[in-house]
């Protein structure tokens, strides 16, 4: 039989048994390795409601605290909420990181020249970020 991925959708290098993990979505309980994991940074209130609380604080340089989660889905959420997409046979063998990944990576970096290597690896990510 042909192998859909060579990985079987799965990040489990030789470890046996995946901890199981709750759907952040719909409660399933998935294998840590197998799930979708996103680490988000989230406001507690909306930006009009930020902006209010900002004209109106008595203590000056008050920051509204954030919350930090770490998210875990399975598949079929992860699909359904388009936070993984389907790829074609072709681009489900380009292993590099998406472009919106590695955007940001390079935003929290202090300011140097561009590369031209880097540079040029984004121009060869761009398909796999367009069907991603
Ligand atoms: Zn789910």
């Amino acid at each position: 039989m042909p192998k859909k991925r060579r990985n079987n959708g799965r990040s489990l290098k030789n470890a046996g048994h995946g901890t199981p993990v709750h759907c952040t979505h719909c409660g399933r309980i998935v294998p840590k390795d197998k799930a979708v994991k996103r680490y988000t940074v989230r406001n507690m209130v909306d930006a009009s409601s930020l902006r209010d609380i900002k004209d109106n604080r008595a203590i000056e340089n008050f920051v509204i605290p954030k919350f930090y989660l770490k998210l875990a889905y399975c598949i079929a959420c992860a699909i359904h909420h388009r936070i993984v997409r389907v790829r074609s046979h072709e681009f489900r063998k380009i292993r590099k990181v998406p472009r919106v990944f590695v955007k940001r990576e390079e935003d929290k970096r202090p300011a140097q020249a561009p590369k031209p290597q880097a540079a040029a690896a984004t121009t060869e990510a761009a398909p796999a970020a367009t069907n991603a």
